[in-house]
């Protein structure tokens, strides 16, 4: 069976070589891979008949037509490999990296076939850097030798391998809307929302650069992951996106202890990188979100720079996996998007909510009837009464007249808040303020107010006076 050999040789859950498959096309491309294994050389690949027969070149290909270059005929290759760049991870076979180093179509002068039987193959080459006609004569088992031939060709200078520059030095970050709804379908990917640094890395050969999503540069910060980063790009270019964070004991991203650990003890510091936005100097933008995964697959990243997990079309199971770990939340990434650089539908965060009693001040009644249309709500800081924002969810008919009722019995003008809001043009009655409620919520704003609060039930087992804000939830 064909390609048995290059499967057996390989683990597809450790490379990101691809998976050998037999394809019924006819094309006749060749590709030349320049191979930086434990022995550098190239491995020159021929599709015919659905794979592409490969041999390894050690010294490459000489353009002076005396010359006989050693090529081992090695097992046949599936046609996707045409396309592989990237790093083979360390323990692997044929572990490290590699580049293409020109591809293109042949035409070849006899029948493969017949040259495969009679070991002996000729045919042209019309690559960027490879061209004219050239022959492959197989001396002894899988020892070949490859000749340039006598043509137009033929006496050129040897080519070199390119650099590829990234296409961009700097961009503006894919941001995520908050959603309160989970998106359905295949076409969603879910990701843990991290609490770091957003950071975009410019790698090129060994040369790096980070910036925060402002802009601002952060070469400099993190030493530990920038010599990591350098290792990575010595033979490539790319530029990713991903988040600097700190893991807790619990393996949740710490924004507190990022803080904390920046300078003094940058080693216990990571890299999570979600995307890449340019590879070998293509510029990857405009590609899907799934095809970008691939590229990232290619990278091999290690130690220190880890890529981001993420769980295609599971986003009820992956937030309520979220909430259980008491993440901050999950961002859900449509897999077709391109990467706008600006915040749109594509990518969506959705918070985890958090959920804790407060004191009722007050409540907001409709013109005419006791019912509630919304509760004021506050907690304690030592003797003072802080405002915390109003909610107006999670009643029902029934409830909304109860405790209408109950309060109305405790009202009493004015309640103390310390940060005293202005309710215009709303039926506000002050209570006496020693009922709790128990709401959940989002997340409190900037200014420490509830975002998207909703009533749970009131709560009878606390003191008033014992209601304080239990976290900082900042967005
Ligand atoms: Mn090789």
């Amino acid at each position: 069976m064909k390609l048995k050999k290059y499967n057996e040789k390989r683990d597809f859950e450790k490379t990101s070589e691809p998976i050998g498959k037999v394809k019924n096309e006819k094309q006749n491309r060749f590709v030349v891979q320049y191979h930086e294994a434990r022995a550098k050389h190239y491995d020159f690949r021929l599709e015919h008949n659905g794979v592409l027969l490969s041999w390894a070149v050690p010294k490459g290909f000489s353009y002076d037509k005396k010359v006989k270059r050693l090529a081992v005929k090695v097992e046949d290759h599936p046609l996707d490999y045409i396309n592989f760049e990237g790093i083979i991870p360390k323990g692997n076979y044929g572990a490290g990296t590699v580049q293409i180093f020109d591809k293109g179509n042949y035409k070849p002068v006899w029948d493969m076939e017949y040259g495969l039987k009679k070991g002996h193959l000729k045919f042209v080459l019309f690559g960027e850097k490879l061209k004219g006609e050239w022959s492959l004569l197989k001396t002894q088992n899988e020892n070949w030798l490859l000749i340039k031939s006598d043509d137009e060709y033929s006496g050129r200078e040897e080519q070199k391998l390119t650099k590829h520059k990234n296409p961009f030095s700097n961009c503006e970050v894919q941001l995520a809307t908050l959603s309160e709804k989970i998106p359905k379908g295949k076409d969603w990917i879910f990701e843990i929302k991290y609490d770091g640094y957003r950071m975009l890395a410019f790698c090129e050969y060994g040369k790096v650069k980070l910036f925060s999503r402002n802009k601002i540069d952060y070469t400099n910060k993190f030493p530990q992951l920038l010599k990591e980063l350098k290792t990575l790009c010595e033979k490539h270019s790319f530029v990713l996106d991903g988040e600097v964070v700190a893991f807790d004991e619990n393996g949740r991203s710490d924004f507190a202890l990022l803080k904390e650990k920046m300078g003094e003890d940058e080693g216990n510091l990571y890299y999570v990188v979600f995307d890449v936005l340019a590879f070998q100097g293509e510029d990857l933008r405009n590609r899907s979100l799934g095809e970008r995964k691939e590229f990232l697959k290619k990278l091999a990243l290690n130690e220190h720079l880890i890529e981001s997990a993420f769980v295609a079309g599971k986003g009820k199971e992956c937030f309520a996996l979220a909430k259980k770990m008491d993440l901050e939340g999950i961002v859900a990434k449509k897999i077709s998007s391109t990467y706008n650089g600006t915040r749109d539908e594509t990518w969506l965060k959705i918070k985890c909510r958090h959920r804790q009693e407060f004191v009722i001040a007050g409540l907001v009644t409709t013109d005419k009837n006791p019912v509630l249309s919304a509760l004021i709500l506050g907690y304690y800081e030592g003797d003072k009464l802080i405002y915390v924002g109003k909610v107006g969810t999670g009643f029902n008919a029934k409830n909304r007249l109860e405790i209408a009722k109950k309060l109305k019995k405790i009202a009493k003008k004015p309640a103390f808040f310390e940060n005293f809001p202005k309710f215009n043009n709303e039926n506000v009655i002050w209570v006496e303020p020693k009922e709790i409620a128990e709401i959940e919520f989002a997340e409190l704003t900037k200014d420490k107010i509830l975002r998207q609060p909703s009533f749970i039930a009131l709560r009878f087992d606390k003191d008033a006076k014992s209601v304080f804000l239990e976290e900082k939830h900042e967005g």
